[in-house]
């Protein structure tokens, strides 16, 4: 296996072995497989779509086939094999609708070779033998490699499929609340069908850069359709410590599988807990509605396995990140969506009545835990409620700068540079964040600044949307650039959303992002050159030499 396409990857290489996800060589390969086949897909849905057909079980199934090659999402070799089985089959369907469409339209449809042309073999060996030859070779990275043009060309198709696989989270999220966007599907094919064809490294960046515009409308639309099913967030109190009774813990992003366990759950005198990133589920109207909707349990995504093992209850694990289940809580993690692992049972749709029975079966909390609580909710309706405010204290000198700290959280050490960071940014400053990374210090008390919590939690890494709508109104009050704001952009990032965020913010002309705990193995010296020339992207430092560049 060959994987590089995660911030823990191997020393800060490559996994060659087995991931340190623990995603085994099967799996990894079949991943690689299923994009080999995904591109054959979109080579003939691409086409279809240029004569004005289309297919929403073509869409839907695309989306989520290349969300279940993230970082963190299925490790199970079956469901990734069948995945790969099922291409080879939509394809077929994907080839029938570009010739119905090209008859329709009086023009000749093209043979089309390479991945269009793909048949996977009948066998398993013989299946991971053809994944095989879609790995990236090792020495891409151990510098053996001869022809260092081919090394820098592959580097930057796989910085563009990895900002594909971050845009395709999103999109499988709005799609499983009944939003589609044509378009943009049309957009995921047009790239990964131009990625069947040569490229110079320059139309590559051009490529990585319209993954960066796609990901800002699939990021706008998911942004809507959160709103639109649960109305916009509010601030909201979050109880930090469980209650007597029966429980389940919510982990993963899906507000909408979590919407529906809250109404499968109603009156059966079970308390729900989110934990990681379904943390601003609290701030949504419709959503903290429910009064068993109880508080949040834990912390991020990387503390899943003491915090499930302690979790008297059941165990709902709607989308990444998931991490290999200790026995001692494997009878009662339930998996949804596009999340899979082997041995763990699997529930396919939203009926959840055996994640419901596994809790009834448990001890669930004897006891009420102490007060406290943390407040989430400030989306950008919130934030830009206060705007007024927030500009007059610019104005007055009285808010010296805005911080937005965030990303996706990751168990490197360095991390902590964040949550130093956090504390050491002066009584002056707001700090933004979003996503899991903000677990490293969001149960600091930071105080308020006019009236104002210093610390302003945006929601998850789906509502990166709500960080760039913000910038771009205050940067519209200021009748500004967003670069010409007091604003300072310290990124954590861990995986592929993580990878398609950056993408919209270097399309979007933004420069001086800090970015760590360390840089991306699959950039290489002369991309991070470049990308530090354009856009002066940077990696971070230390907290006291950042902060003291950033405040000037
Ligand atoms: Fe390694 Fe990350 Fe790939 Fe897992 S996803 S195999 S940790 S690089």
């Amino acid at each position: 296996m060959f994987c590089y396409q995660c911030e823990q990857t191997s020393q800060g290489q490559g996994c060659q072995v087995i991931g340190v996800c623990g995603k085994d060589e099967n799996t990894a390969t079949l991943q690689d497989l299923l994009i080999h086949a995904l591109k054959g897909v979109s080579q003939y849905a691409h086409r279809a779509g240029k004569l004005g057909a289309s297919d929403p079980e073509i869409d839907a199934f695309v989306i989520a086939s290349i969300f279940a090659t993230l970082t963190n999402v299925n490790f199970d070799a079956d469901s990734v094999a069948a995945l790969v089985y099922e291409a080879a089959h939509i394809r077929d369907r994907a080839r029938a609708l570009y010739t119905a469409a090209a008859v329709k339209a009086g023009v000749a449809a093209l043979p089309l070779s390479g991945p269009a042309a793909w048949q996977p073999a009948a066998e398993r060996e013989a299946l991971l033998a053809q994944g095989r030859e879609q790995l990236i070779p090792a020495s891409y990275l151990t510098g053996s490699l001869v022809n260092s043009d081919n090394k820098e060309i592959k580097n930057l198709e796989e910085l563009v499929i990895y900002g594909l696989k971050g845009v395709a989270a999103y999109a499988y999220h709005a799609l499983m609340l009944g939003s589609s966007a044509p378009a943009a599907y049309a957009t995921v094919y047009e790239i990964l069908s131009a990625l069947t064809e040569p490229h110079t490294a320059e139309e590559l960046l051009g490529l990585a850069l319209k993954v960066g515009e796609l990901n800002y409308s699939v990021l706008e639309q998911l942004d809507h359709a959160h709103t639109e099913t649960f109305g916009a967030p509010t601030p909201a109190a979050v109880r930090l410590h469980p209650l007597a009774g029966k429980a389940i813990l919510v982990s993963g992003h899906d507000l909408h599988d979590l919407y529906q366990l809250l109404l499968q759950t109603e009156g059966l005198g079970i308390n729900i807990y989110t934990h990681g990133e379904m943390l601003p589920a609290h701030g949504y109207p419709k959503l903290k509605a429910f009064k068993h909707l109880a508080g949040n349990y834990g912390g991020a995504w990387i503390d899943q396995a003491q915090d499930f093992d302690a979790f008297p209850g059941s165990i709902l694990m709607t989308s990444n990140c998931i991490q290999q289940p200790k026995p001692s809580y494997t009878n009662r993690l339930f998996t949804a969506g596009a999340v899979a692992w082997p041995g763990v049972e699997h529930i396919a749709g939203t009926d959840f009545a055996p994640v419901i029975a596994a809790a009834l079966a448990a001890p669930g909390f004897a006891e009420d835990g102490p007060a406290g609580s943390i407040t989430t909710g400030f989306g950008h309706e919130a934030v830009l409620g206060v705007a007024g405010t927030v500009i007059d204290a610019v104005k007055a000198g009285a808010l010296r700068r805005f911080f937005l700290i965030g990303g996706c959280d990751g168990a490197r050490s360095g991390r902590s540079y964040y949550t130093e960071l956090a504390e050491q940014v002066p009584q002056d400053c707001i700090i933004l964040t979003l996503a899991c990374g903000k677990y490293r210090f969001n149960k600091q008390d930071f105080g308020t600044l006019g009236g104002l919590p210093r610390l302003l939690d945006l929601g998850q890494c789906n509502d990166a949307y709500s960080a760039l709508k913000i910038a771009q109104a205050l940067a519209a009050a200021f009748e500004c650039g967003v670069n010409d704001l007091p604003l300072s952009l310290v990124l954590s990032w861990y995986e592929q959303k993580a990878v398609a965020i950056l993408l919209t913010l270097l399309w979007m002309g933004v420069r001086n992002i800090r970015i760590g705990p360390t840089l991306p193995a699959f950039l290489s010296p002369a991309v991070l050159k470049l990308l530090n020339e354009n856009y002066n992207l940077m990696p971070i430092t230390t907290p006291e030499a950042d902060l003291a560049a950033m405040l000037g």
